[in-house]
């Protein structure tokens, strides 16, 4: 496996596995690999013949006073992680590398990243936008490959491919759990024991929405403020949203029919985690 820290390098290693003719997958991702990263990397590798993934701490996608000094970072740790995966390079820039002096070049996309998670961190969908489409246009790959964990992440991504018509493939991999529940997260490592413990809360609202919905429940409001009072049993936990939305356009529903999102993002401490759960109504 290869470590590549510029983009020129990138793109030669690239040039020569297309040259070859075999497929390529992208996983990006911020590094402080977990096994929900490694599941994605193995999927990868079950469908194309090589897999790049990006390690890259964007700080583009953080806003001021959130946590882009603090966030883990071990290269070395990733590397042992990613190959065994089926990782064939990880790609890893340094911020220069990426947004040399006069970048000036942005990519946004509008309405649906107006809600959730891009209602409270100003800036963030943009920041993922465009480094994903940096990402894309230096390792063009013919998949790549994203968590439902960040499921608004997945809509903006796809959007922005069809609306600037991108010649590849998204797919999706399920939420990587622990045994408990809780959803795995490279930020997990910031909680406290008592913190960790109180997190559980988030899944296991969730389910309990879930079963209430499979139970005949159809009132998005209901569904909501049952989770809010669950999770506000947990003396720790600091709602920044729950949500109960359209799959397809992110916008509340009242009357729960199709394609259903619940999202929310909770903060323990200083530590903010997302979970989310799909449902058909
Ligand atoms: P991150 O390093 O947090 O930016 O995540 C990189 C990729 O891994 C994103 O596509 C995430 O959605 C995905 N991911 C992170 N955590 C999980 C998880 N627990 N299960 C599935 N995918 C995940």
């Amino acid at each position: 496996m290869q470590i590549i820290k510029t983009v020129a390098e990138m793109k030669d290693f690239v040039h020569k596995i297309k040259a070859a003719g075999k497929s390529l997958a992208l996983v990006p991702t911020m590094g402080y690999l977990h096994q929900g990263h490694l599941t994605l990397m193995r999927e990868a590798k079950a469908a194309c013949n090589t897999v790049v993934t990006s390690i890259f701490v964007n700080p583009l996608q953080f806003g001021v006073g959130e946590d882009y000094e603090e966030y883990p970072r071990d290269l070395t740790r990733d590397a042992q992680l990613a190959e065994p995966a089926g990782v064939d390079a990880i790609f890893a820039p340094a911020v220069a590398e990426m947004y040399p002096k006069g970048y000036h070049t942005f990519v946004d996309v509008e309405e649906i990243t107006n809600h959730l998670c891009g209602r409270s961190r100003a800036g963030h969908f943009r920041g993922v936008t465009t480094v994903v489409n940096k990402l894309f246009n230096i390792v063009q790959p013919d998949k790549a490959f994203f968590g439902q964990k960040d499921a608004q992440q997945v809509l903006v991504i796809k959007r922005m491919v069809a609306d600037l018509n991108m010649n590849l493939e998204i797919v999706t991999v399920p939420i990587v759990r622990e045994e408990d529940g809780l959803a795995m997260s490279s930020r997990n490592v910031y909680l406290t024991p008592e913190e960790r413990r109180a997190a559980l809360m988030l899944n296991r609202s969730l389910q309990q929405a879930k079963a209430a919905i499979e139970a005949g429940e159809r009132r998005g409001s209901a569904i909501r403020d049952m989770i809010v009072q669950t999770i506000e049993t947990e003396k720790l936990a600091n709602i920044d949203y729950v949500e109960v939305v359209a799959m397809s356009s992110l916008e509340p529903q009242e009357k729960l029919e199709g394609e259903i999102l619940i999202a929310l993002a909770v903060r323990f401490g200083k530590t903010r985690l997302i979970d989310n759960i799909m449902l058909t109504v």
